[in-house]
């Protein structure tokens, strides 16, 4: 608990960004952005009724029809869901009670849905059940959806000053397209740490809290806000003591980022017994690469290529050769891996995604999409292989599952350099080709894909997420999203021994890298290389240097012996707490006290550090 901070007003959530902020609230709706004006005056009160009016006709209509053409195609049983969302809409609760907020409260007919059907699904989750809960959800999507049809949904916003910007869900496109320079922190009441707008909050360093439930609700336009990104909390409306409490823990964890990114610098990433592990940086946007390199990032591991098109619509070749060529002369004579388009799941591109799709994370997305796209693949082939003369540029593929895929990839690069060379245009003549192992046919046929490769890189997340069957963004799931768990060391282990039989380097660019306690593994199991947010790269490096190398690969033995992802993570806390502990930082701390947090919980006590 924050010392000081009053309950009322304080909020827990998951922590994904670390960092404090204090700043002014700025509302944005799930669906739209344009929906943050929520209060309204009196005169306006009939037109905000009467859109209502519209929409909840609308809707009805819909489902009606909805209904009886599948109990006609298909089947009455089916159609029973439809009739259900009918009694929903028809309920007084939203008939009735979204224009008495609108009234009353003179808020907007977009936000009185909205409050009123999250109330409703708040309540339909705790007491009756989750299906019910998304029922309502429905509903809502549906009413917000005609309300907002004018709205133009996937438009970034407008941030006029620096603010928090609080929200049901956010996506990454919207993030990533509106001005990141005045958000000083972001507070949803949904995601999870490995979401992309978490990972792209750690990569531009704004403190970021997720999962918080309801923050949507309770927090207003304009009301001053304190969030906590190394506990997960939220202070809405905050007391003097606590603003002033929170001013000194920020202004003393600058200080300690500027002392760290110093001395990052001059060290190297070497363990006590001399094995180096270059640890490089994930950056979302190319401009991002000469702060990376003073935070002491040895290059780029991951450039996450797609977010230049949702900041940039469909950027040409012409834009895109700019933005690599930036990044590529910025880190040299360091190396640059840019991963080519990596759409879908919770990325959506406009024109390159489907978000409509039943199951968009194993849809069709990412090297499937530039695969049935070859103009635009190849578009971003020609950039970069352009781009590649100014640099040490790698070329990495995402989401291969197959060696088909691979090799369709491979063979439109060679079509981009012959037809380049055609030209006349200048290409870089050594560029290295890789691909990610974020699926488990990858690790599984690892020997034949690593023959065909200069390198691969373990993207964790969504390896974790396939793996386990585990929705990396879904905060229900959160605890079974298991990096320790021992199936994804043994995947992690197999893609190293067949890569190195291969004679290929292996990195790993997942948020796994990140995390200090899952260095020591991925060290022990062979990796050879770390990627990881900029900002963790200074305490990483410095914990790095207080464990060998034979240290970790004894600690792996032990892991790998033990039977669920609890026991490996109470062993890990067991013999590295103490030393974690003396290094002090920030992140460190909150690490380990979430883990004690975890502990007692549960009803127990952690583990007794090892001296
Ligand atoms: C991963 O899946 O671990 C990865 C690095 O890619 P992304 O997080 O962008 O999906
Ligand atoms: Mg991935």
């Amino acid at each position: 608990m924050a010392e000081g901070a009053r309950q009322d007003n304080l909020l827990r959530g998951l922590p994904v960004s670390m960092g404090y902020a204090v700043g002014r609230v700025r509302f944005v709706h799930r669906k739209s952005w344009s929906a943050t004006e929520r209060t309204i005056t009196e005169d306006r009160v009939p037109y905000e009724l009467a859109l209502f009016e519209k929409a909840h006709a609308r809707s009805l209509r819909e489902l009606e029809m909805l209904g009886s053409q599948i109990s006609r195609n298909v089947g009455s049983r089916d159609a029973r869901i439809f009739k259900t969302h009918v009694q929903i809409l028809q309920d007084p609760k939203i008939t009735e009670e979204v224009p008495n907020l609108v009234r009353t409260k003179l808020i907007t007919a977009e936000r009185a849905v909205y409050e009123v059907t999250h109330e409703l699904s708040l309540f339909f989750e705790r007491h009756v059940g989750g299906d019910k809960a998304r029922d309502i959800d429905d509903i809502a999507d549906r009413l917000m959806g005609h309300l907002n049809e004018e709205a133009g949904a996937l438009d970034a916003p407008v941030l006029d000053e620096p603010c928090i910007v609080v929200a049901h869900t956010l996506t990454p496109s919207l993030l990533a397209g509106a001005d990141t320079g005045k958000i000083l922190g972001i507070a949803t009441d949904t995601g999870g740490a490995t979401s992309h707008v978490a990972i792209l909050a750690r990569s531009l360093q704004i403190p970021a809290v997720a999962a918080l439930n309801r923050i949507s609700l309770d927090a207003k336009d304009g009301d001053l806000m304190i969030l906590d990104g190394f506990e997960g909390v939220a202070i809405v409306d905050p007391t003097e003591e606590e603003q002033a409490l929170y001013a000194e823990r920020g202004r003393r964890h600058r200080e300690r980022q500027r002392d760290l990114a110093k001395q990052s610098g001059a060290e190297r990433p070497v363990t006590l017994d001399g094995k180096y592990i270059p640890m490089l940086a994930n950056v979302e946007l190319p401009e991002e690469t000469s702060r990376a390199l003073e935070q002491g990032a040895e290059g780029v591991g991951l450039l996450r290529s797609e977010f230049l098109f949702f900041r940039a619509g469909a950027p040409t070749e012409e834009e895109q050769f700019q933005a690599y060529r930036e990044a590529l002369e910025s880190a040299y004579p360091r190396p640059v891996t840019i991963r080519t388009v990596d759409t879908g799941g919770d990325k959506l591109l406009k024109n390159l995604s489907l978000s409509d799709e039943p199951n968009p994370v194993m849809g069709w997305r990412s090297i499937r999409v530039c695969l049935d796209n070859p103009a635009m693949f190849k578009e971003q082939l020609r950039a970069l292989l352009r781009a590649g003369v100014y640099g040490r540029l790698k070329i990495m593929f995402p989401m291969v599952a197959s060696l088909d895929e691979l090799r369709g990839a491979k063979k439109m690069l060679d079509e981009v350099r012959l037809s380049l060379e055609d030209e006349g245009i200048r290409v870089a003549d050594s560029v290295e080709v890789g691909a990610m192992v974020e699926v488990p046919s990858a690790v599984l046929q690892m020997e034949d894909l690593a023959r065909e490769v200069d390198f691969v890189s373990i993207g964790t997340n969504d390896l974790i997420q396939f793996t386990l069957a585990v929705d990396r963004s879904n905060e229900k799931v959160k605890e079974l999203f298991q990096p320790h768990h021992p199936a994804v060391l043994r995947m992690i282990r197999m893609t190293c021994n067949a890569a190195h039989e291969a004679g290929i380097v292996v990195s790993v660019c997942g948020e796994m890298a990140s995390d200090v306690l899952s260095i020591v593994l991925l060290v022990g199991l062979g990796v050879d290389e770390l990627s990881m947010s900029p900002s963790r790269i200074a305490e990483n490096k410095s914990f790095l240097r207080t464990i060998s190398y034979a240290e970790a690969r004894e600690t792996v033995t032990e892991c790998l012996a033990l039977r669920s992802a609890r026991e490996i993570d109470e062993l890990l806390y067991r013999r590295f707490a103490k030393r974690i502990e003396a290094l002090g930082g920030t992140s460190y701390q909150a690490k380990l006290r979430k883990f004690r947090d975890a502990a007692a919980l549960r009803g127990e006590s952690a583990p007794e550090p090892e001296a």
